[in-house]
């Protein structure tokens, strides 16, 4: 099946580097957000990030203006139904995606496979409010998406062989990896990414180490690029509690307790980057 129209919902961070890596791969994009500042706002984004890579010679002014010849932006859900693969890729909330979903699922063509980029809520449950729950998968893209090599391809129990192959074909096709996991809290490197992070808050707070000392173990030690407190304060430190919280609730397992110091930090306004002060001073 060649899909050539990709239907894009949201066009924030993840929505509208989604929308960039579809139409530097030739496919045509239909970005809609709720408002002309927001549609504005992804699209614009867009056209700086091409300019940069033209400016960079990454690529040639041509191709920058085909690429960007090939992204409508609208606030018209409806102009979706031409879409031959549906990515949600909206603001992180469970009442606000199903019914978004509800939406797309009563407009799309049949047969369009429609996929979620949600980091958090169960693929299955999101599958069971729609009408082609064989159809339906997620897509987990990784920030910033023009730069990073990964898609997570997940599978509700609901969710068909075909629709499995598909979405790999897509992942691939945008120049990306794509890995096949089962529908679980935080699928698979959130998984393993965030306690990692939460178990160097523990080391921190139990003064095994300092914050340098701890990031420089697990680069020089483990080769990570980026010490895990200082990924912490980058993802920020709220996420990083969040994601714990719903570990901790969802498998009702002990050994994902949020550790008491992040906490501390998340009451005390220390954020990471984006207040200036986490577990380092920006
Ligand atoms: P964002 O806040 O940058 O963008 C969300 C966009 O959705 C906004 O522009 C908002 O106006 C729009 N929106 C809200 N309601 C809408 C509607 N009814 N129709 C169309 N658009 C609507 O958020 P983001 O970081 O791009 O995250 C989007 C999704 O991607 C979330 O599900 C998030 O969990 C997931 N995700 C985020 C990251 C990340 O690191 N930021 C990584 C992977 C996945």
């Amino acid at each position: 099946m060649g899909i050539q129209t990709i239907g894009i919902v949201g066009a924030g961070q993840m929505g509208s580097g989604i929308a960039q890596v579809c139409a530097l791969a030739g496919m045509n994009v239909i970005m809609r957000d709720i408002n002309d500042a927001a549609v504005q706002r992804g699209v614009t984004g867009i056209s700086s990030l091409l300019e940069r890579a033209v400016s960079k010679a990454k690529m040639t002014a041509e191709e920058k203006d085909a690429a960007l010849g090939r992204i409508s932006g609208t606030t018209e859900l409806s102009q979706l139904a031409k879409a031959d693969f549906i990515i949600e890729a909206a603001t992180e909330n469970l009442e606000l995606k199903l019914r978004i979903l509800k939406e797309i699922d009563a407009l799309a063509k049949p047969g369009t496979i429609i996929a979620t980029n949600t980091s958090s809520i169960s693929i299955t449950k999101l599958a069971a409010a729609m009408s082609r729950p064989q159809q339906f998968v997620g897509m987990h893209f990784f920030n910033p998406v023009p730069v990073m090599a990964l898609v997570e391809v997940i599978r509700g129990i609901q969710t068909g062989d075909e629709t499995v192959a598909v979405t790999e074909e897509l992942a691939k096709k945008t120049g990306k990896t794509p890995i096949l996991v089962k529908n679980s809290p935080g699928f698979v490197v959130n998984r393993i990414l965030v306690p990692m992070i939460n178990e160097a808050v523990f080391v921190l707070q139990e003064g095994i180490a300092s914050a340098e000392e701890i990031d420089a173990g697990m680069k020089l030690g483990a080769n990570h690029p980026i010490g895990p407190l200082a990924l912490a304060d980058l993802i920020g430190l709220d996420t990083c509690l969040a994601v714990m919280e719903v570990f901790y609730r969802d498998f009702n397992d002990p050994k994902y307790r949020p550790a008491p110091l992040l906490k501390e930090m998340v009451d005390a306004g220390f954020l990471g980057r984006k207040t200036k002060r986490g577990f380092y001073r920006y």
